[in-house]
């Protein structure tokens, strides 16, 4: 493992494996609002979201924390909103 410090990439360092695997692809919007650089979908293991983060009309606090809240799922699509 590196040792750079950077606030971006914390969440590369959170352990998700347990929980699944983050998405490579990069969301452009999430249900046309703002997605911050380096947020990302993670896929969870034997689950299936309901909606691409693009196509997603969850409520804003429609979300689940995951890992002992180190983790904040949106509970449609699955994108990081820690
Ligand atoms: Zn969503």
């Amino acid at each position: 493992m590196h040792t750079i410090h950077d606030p971006a990439l914390e969440l590369d360092e959170l352990d998700v494996a347990e929980l699944g695997t983050w998405d490579t692809r990069a969301p452009a919007h999430h249900g046309g609002g703002y997605v911050a650089p380096g947020r990302r979908v993670l896929q969870i293991h034997d689950h299936i979201w309901a909606a691409q983060p693009e196509t997603c009309t969850a409520a804003i606090r429609d979300t689940t924390w995951y890992l002992d809240g180190r983790l904040l799922l949106c509970n449609l699509c699955g994108l990081d909103g820690t």
